[in-house]
């Protein structure tokens, strides 16, 4: 199956016009309000959670409201799946993993339908192949390149309630892919910034955005309001509630978002576009990125152009690089150079390493599993000065050692030993008094 021959462009980020003309016309076609809502693995891990989710998305339909639901795998299907994958084959192929783990997300969109359908409602499951969400090719990490809403607008025309598989697109020859994990989000984002959603509804286990990962920091404290950007920059930094690419959608696109739980009716986290007042706060909110590994070429001849050569071969391979440090020594001539990439790259990124070290008479390639990052975050700090005396020095209280530091505007990354990661999480959360009221949270 090819792309449809109706598909819209984008949500590519590189592209909006177009989208925007889309969901203008989407919005004058109906004067009903469209609403995403989007449920997690955990929020549907059992029968009595899925007919939980259906009468929530039954409830928005009765406010009058059209509703696109956007599921996830059950549970912890997707970790099973993987394991699998894993005990048939080492390495599996990227495709195959795919179609294996896109299974899933097809059991969540069934269920979900049949449990609308027992409630006397109606409503029609969709893959993203049967909807024309097509992505491009690179499996297990593809990017959203157009969405169709024709399918998806004439069943909303009928009344029924629709229930698209998250996380799984299809390539523009049929291939089935899937956005990496915890990706849902970005297919909720992505939808709703194509049909107009008055808001997407991310649905999950949690009651909101908190200062930090409220399962490892019993203090933390939940946010009402966050800016797009800094949400961006939380979950880039490891903050797992959000999949950090939904929210470049968000950002680009302005969709109002929401994060809250789906147990309670707690008003959750509002995801909006930056208000004056929220550079008044210095750090908004402090990660950890565990899944880390840190891969070093040494002994690279220090000649112009040898780091883009070093990294062009590294992007071909589609391994996504984090942080990049370079040391010069031996009077200039030799450096050091080293990354850090994903945990889940790195045999790869080291297999690509050593090749190139061959080829570009590089002395060696060390690659270092046991290191994470913790950083801290918040828009405030484009105008204030302190927040990284004030980091280094809890770090150095908590007798951490920082092997690396990357800084931007509104972001400071330290990385540590793995071993130390949860420790200096909860050092930067009490340095930097997140536990507090927001007025209390000083700016430095
Ligand atoms: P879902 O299955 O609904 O997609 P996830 O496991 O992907 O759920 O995301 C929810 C989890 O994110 C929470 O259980 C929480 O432990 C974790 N988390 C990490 N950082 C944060 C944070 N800053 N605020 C809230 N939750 C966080
Ligand atoms: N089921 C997928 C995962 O576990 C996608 C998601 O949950 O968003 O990563
Ligand atoms: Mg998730």
């Amino acid at each position: 199956m090819g792309p449809p021959a109706t598909a819209v462009t984008p949500p590519s980020i590189a592209s909006p016009p177009e989208m925007y003309v889309r969901r203008a016309t989407g919005m004058m076609m109906s004067p009903m309000s469209l609403i995403v809502q989007k449920f997690g693995g955990t929020s549907l891990a059992d029968a009595q959670k899925v007919h939980r989710a259906a009468r929530r998305a039954i409830r928005a339909k009765l406010d009058g409201q059209r509703v696109v639901l956007v599921v996830s795998a059950m549970g912890s299907s997707t970790d099973e799946l993987l394991a699998l994958a894993h005990a048939i084959c080492p390495d599996p192929p990227k495709r195959e993993l795919d179609m294996l783990l896109t299974t899933g997300e097809q059991v969540s969109i069934a269920l979900m339908a049949m449990a609308i359908h027992a409630a006397g409602h109606e409503a029609i499951s969709l893959t993203a192949g049967q909807l024309g969400l097509v992505t491009d090719s690179v499996h297990t990490r593809a990017r959203i390149k157009t969405i169709s809403r024709d399918r998806i607008d004439r069943e909303l025309s009928e009344g029924k309630i629709v229930i698209v598989a998250g996380f799984q697109g299809i390539d523009a020859s049929g291939e089935i892919t899937t956005m990496g994990r915890g990706a849902s989000d970005t297919s909720a984002t992505a939808l709703a910034a194509v049909l107009g959603a008055t808001v997407c509804e991310i649905y999950t286990d949690v009651d909101g955005v908190y200062t930090a990962d409220p399962r490892v920091v019993p203090q933390a404290r939940k946010i009402d309001r966050i800016s797009y950007e800094v949400m961006l920059e939380m979950a880039a930094a490891g903050a797992a509630v959000m999949h950090s690419q939904a929210i470049e959608f968000a950002k680009k696109f302005q969709v109002p978002m929401q994060v809250r739980s789906s147990m309670t009716d707690v008003e959750g986290t509002r995801i909006m576009a930056e208000t004056p007042d929220m550079e008044a706060v210095a750090v908004e909110g402090v990660t950890l990125k565990e899944d880390l590994a840190v891969v070093s070429l040494l002994g690279v001849p220090n000649t112009a152009g040898l780091a883009g050569s070093i990294f062009a071969e590294v992007a071909r391979s589609h391994i996504l690089v984090d942080d990049i440090v370079q040391n010069i020594y031996d009077d200039g001539r030799l450096a050091n150079l080293s990354f850090s990439t994903n945990s889940g790259d790195a045999r790869q990124a080291e297999a690509v390493c050593r090749e190139l070290a061959a080829k570009l008479g590089i002395a060696g390639v060390e690659v270092d599993h046991d290191v994470s990052k913790v950083s801290a975050i918040g828009v405030g700090m484009r105008s204030h000065t302190g927040i990284a005396a004030t980091m280094f020095d809890a770090l150095a209280r908590a007798a951490i050692n920082i092997e690396n530091i990357s800084t931007s505007e509104i972001v400071i990354s330290c990385i540590v030993r793995s071993e130390d990661g949860l420790k200096a999480l909860r050092y930067l959360h009490e340095a930097f008094q997140l536990d507090e009221a927001r007025d209390k949270n000083p700016v430095g």
